[in-house]
């Protein structure tokens, strides 16, 4: 078995390189064999040296907790929950009308600890829409209507990035600059209020 160093894995230098070498020619093959090239690893052998690294697995379990402290800061989000998971290719998603569950994706997200807290920003404003269906049994299309109205369509997304930008995101993908009444309307999806 080869012993991984936490210095070569944290800094993913070319001393990892190195580590790695020792696990594709194994015990006394050094100095024999040609150095492999590691971009081509199969995803076998990369998954062995993935499950041999506990601190990058460390630093991916810092990162998510990060992540959930974060969310338990914002408004509602104690009541909220991160899974990480594939919402169909986004950084994020909810599940609308649904639960208080915050899908986000690993695979574009771990480590990136400021975008994460903005794709959050941003979902919680959709956890305080589908608790404000559920309080007052407005149905979906005729709350989306309202925020359509309000936001000139797209009202569902927008109003969500408008949510985002109050809660001091920097990054949003579908408006990024808001009139007083979408503002207001963005207060009142927090309060889990009808705009
Ligand atoms: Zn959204």
């Amino acid at each position: 078995m080869v012993q991984v160093s936490s210095r070569s894995w944290v800094s993913r230098s070319a001393t990892a390189v190195s580590v790695s070498l020792v696990l594709v020619g194994g015990a006394g093959a050094a100095g024999a064999a040609p150095l492999p090239d590691p971009r081509a690893w199969t995803s076998s052998q990369v998954a062995s040296v993935t499950a041999l690294a506990p601190p990058a697995q460390a630093a991916v379990t810092l990162y998510r907790a990060q992540a959930e402290a974060f969310l338990r800061s914002l408004p509602g989000g104690d009541a909220a929950t991160i899974r990480w998971g594939d919402p169909h290719g986004h950084l994020g998603g909810v599940w609308i009308p649904g639960s208080s569950t915050i899908i986000l994706n690993p695979a574009q997200l771990d480590g990136n600890l400021p975008l994460t807290q903005d794709v959050l920003r941003h979902e919680i404003a959709h956890v305080h829409q589908n608790r404000t269906m559920a309080a007052t049994g407005m149905p979906l299309p005729a709350y989306e209507a309202r925020l359509d109205t309000i936001f000139d369509g797209q009202g569902v997304e927008r109003s969500a990035d408008a949510v985002a930008v109050l809660l001091g995101a920097r990054t949003v993908r579908y408006q990024s600059t808001f009139t007083p009444a979408q503002l207001a309307a963005a207060r009142a999806i927090l309060a889990d209020r009808v705009p």
